[in-house]
């Protein structure tokens, strides 16, 4: 943390990327990593290749202690608890480690799901929220790993609406303890955790079976408590040696001093602890991305069909690129975003509360769900493209593809699914520029103003800077958020909240510009080292120009949609005309770029940075 409150990174306001550019300078990037850093990560990724890959016969299998004996050993290398203050057996180490080891540890997509409910969701509720005596009980066995923890918020009617539980907490005639009642659905680590954090209603005694009002509160649970039946493990499409059972909590009794936080306000744990649950997730994507791609670089150097390498095709080519650019520009998110949460909480004092470590969190709430569904997108294109590229050998279990391409699919689906997200994203950004929190309103003003003046052609002219080209499309994508947005709330002012699709669109093209501008900052940072000629640099460069590509086609298309859903007639026809200006791009050649990528990465036989 020393190195972060001398450093330039800045702490930006959460959603400010959408109306100031940035300085290469001011974001954190991969290339920023201290030497410990560096070291933490090399052994995370032995560790990953000594121990973990190995495993993944008998982690699928869900051979007893295949994933708990890992967590043991992981847990003596003290990686189980870089998120544990020191005072409790933790490390109490910054967010980029913590997110670094999360990355190098994720190449076995099982493992890490079990891993990520464990020292994530199923700890960070209890470091954040829990008494002295809680965390003092708890978080040391958690920290060793002779303890698994899970995070049970889900039920069989209310997943995406996890406000609407109806699992029922009742106080004790004489307050010594709750009784619950409820069941619980799809819960990690079930069938293996030993403490779990349980979502229920605080109701009345004598009230109906089921919660449908009540204080929605947070109680840690402990396995052997009377009355927690713990169902048997779904077969599941993927993530199949990861632990997933229902909680049956049948007249549960749980001394009242497990109630975690305060009653009424356990939505706040329940959601609070899903922005750090969202970026692991899209750090874990990183690293199965560049896991997967490895495998599909090297099978294409090795592959031979019509007598040569089929990595030297050109639609093999533009494959690897594609997926290299994608896992670059979520790489280079999740850095820049961990970096802000650092810089955000070296501001803190000294004596700074759990609290206020989470309050700084949720700050960047909105690039949370930014990267959880950018992430988990790569990652399926990469998983995808992996089997794609592997032909018939892709589609068999002898080969880890086939498990990779099924294993993908989930992370679409937990942590908030990536349509819940898409609400969250144009969602909170709408609701910070109501509360004025965020100045969104007066710069849709102002670009509205000028859109609406004749074109002064001076959009591209930023002459002279590394990657101009990818920087005016930048600020081209950037207007065409904020247009479209003002066009949005124009139309339909507090309803915008109704029209989904007009949401979901508008995500889109903030994602869109979020993912540029972090990998063109990332590629400037890099050009700026004064290495210009070496494989990183130029790859990064090629790949931010295919990236460039497709966040101006992307943000045209959506866009025109937003456009066409908003306007009309003589209105819509002046809408879609400054769009057009907005969006006029003299195409890049991506087939050199793409060509240009994909040698690097044939070359390194690996994603090139
Ligand atoms: C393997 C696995 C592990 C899991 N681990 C855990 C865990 O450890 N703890 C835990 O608490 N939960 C866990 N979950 C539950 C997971 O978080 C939920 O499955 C997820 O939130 C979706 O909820 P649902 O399944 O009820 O789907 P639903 O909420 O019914 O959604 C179904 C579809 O409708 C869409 N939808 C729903 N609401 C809206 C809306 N307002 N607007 C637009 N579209 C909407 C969804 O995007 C989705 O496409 C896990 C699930 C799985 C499969």
């Amino acid at each position: 943390m020393s190195t972060l409150a001398v450093s330039p990174i800045l702490a930006a306001p959460g959603g400010s990327f959408l109306l100031e550019a940035r300085a290469p300078v001011e974001v954190f990037t991969p290339e920023d990593l201290n030497e410990e850093q560096r070291q933490i990560a090399a052994t995370a990724a032995q560790f990953a290749s000594d121990e973990i890959l190995p495993a993944t016969r008998a982690i699928e299998a869900k051979e007893p202690d295949a994933v708990r004996g890992l967590i043991r050993k992981l847990a003596a290398l003290g990686f189980t608890s870089v998120e544990i203050p020191e005072q409790h057996g933790g490390m109490g180490m910054d967010k980029i480690t913590a997110a670094l080891i999360t990355d190098r540890l994720s190449v076995q997509a099982s493992f890490s799901t079990a891993l990520g409910a464990q020292i994530g969701i199923g700890t960070l509720p209890l470091v954040w929220y829990g008494t002295q005596e809680q965390k003092s009980r708890y978080l040391p066995k958690l920290a060793s790993g002779e303890w698994v923890g899970a995070y049970a918020l889900s039920e069989a009617s209310s997943g995406s609406d996890a406000m609407n539980i109806r699992a029922s907490a009742r106080l004790s005639q004489d307050g010594s303890h709750y009784i619950l009642d409820g069941e619980k659905m799809w819960i990690t680590n079930g069938g293996i955790a030993d403490l779990f954090t349980v979502f229920a209603k605080i109701v009345e005694t004598g009230s109906g079976p089921h919660a449908d009002t009540g204080k929605f509160s947070a109680f840690l649970i402990e396995r052997t408590a009377p009355g927690l039946k713990i169902g048997a493990e779904e077969h599941k499409m993927g993530i199949r040696g990861s632990s997933t059972c229902p909680l049956v909590l049948d007249h549960c009794k749980v001394p009242a001093a497990n109630l975690l936080g305060e009653p009424g306000k356990g939505h706040h744990i329940a959601f609070n602890v899903l922005n750090i649950g969202r970026l692991k997730l899209a750090v874990a994507c990183v690293g199965g991305a560049r896991h997967a791609l490895g495998h599909a670089i090297r099978y294409a150097k090795e592959r031979v069909a019509f007598g040569k390498p089929i990595a030297e095709f050109g639609l093999i080519q533009r494959k690897i690129s594609t997926c290299a650019a994608r896992l670059y520009a979520a790489e280079s998110m999740c850095y820049r975003t961990v970096g802000m949460i650092d810089a955000a909480l070296a501001q803190l004092p000294d004596d700074h509360s759990p609290r206020e470590t989470q309050q700084r969190i949720e700050e960047y709430a909105v690039e949370c769900s930014i990267l959880k569904v950018y992430g988990s997108e790569a990652l399926s294109l990469v998983a995808d493209e992996l089997v794609q590229v592997m032909g018939g050998y892709g589609f068999v279990e002898e080969y880890p593809a086939e498990r990779i391409y099924r294993d993908a699919r989930i992370n679409r689906i937990f942590e908030g699914t990536n349509e819940i997200n898409r609400m969250i994203i144009t969602g909170w950004l709408m609701k910070r520029a109501m509360n004025g929190q965020l100045p969104l309103l007066p710069a849709i003003k102002k670009l509205m103003d000028e859109v609406t003046q004749p074109p002064s052609f001076d959009s591209a002219s930023e002459g002279g800077e590394v990657l101009a080209g990818e920087s005016a499309i930048l600020a081209a994508a950037r207007k065409i958020a904020l247009f479209a947005a003002g066009v949005a709330s124009q139309r339909y002012m507090a309803a915008l909240q109704d029209q989904q699709e007009v949401m979901a669109d508008l995500a889109d093209i903030i994602i869109e510009v979020y993912a540029l501008e972090s990998a063109l900052l990332r590629a400037r940072k890099l050009a700026a080292s004064g290495k210009n000629l070496s494989p990183p640099v130029s790859a990064a460069a090629s790949m931010t120009g295919l990236l460039a590509d497709e966040t101006i086609s992307r943000a045209e298309q959506g866009a025109r949609r937003i456009l066409a859903a908003c306007a009309e007639g003589d209105l819509l026809r002046t809408h879609l005309a400054i769009l057009r200006r907005l969006a006029k791009f003299t195409p890049a050649d991506t087939v050199a770029l793409s060509r240009s990528v994909a040698r690097h990465c044939i070359q390194l036989e690996r994603y090139p940075l």
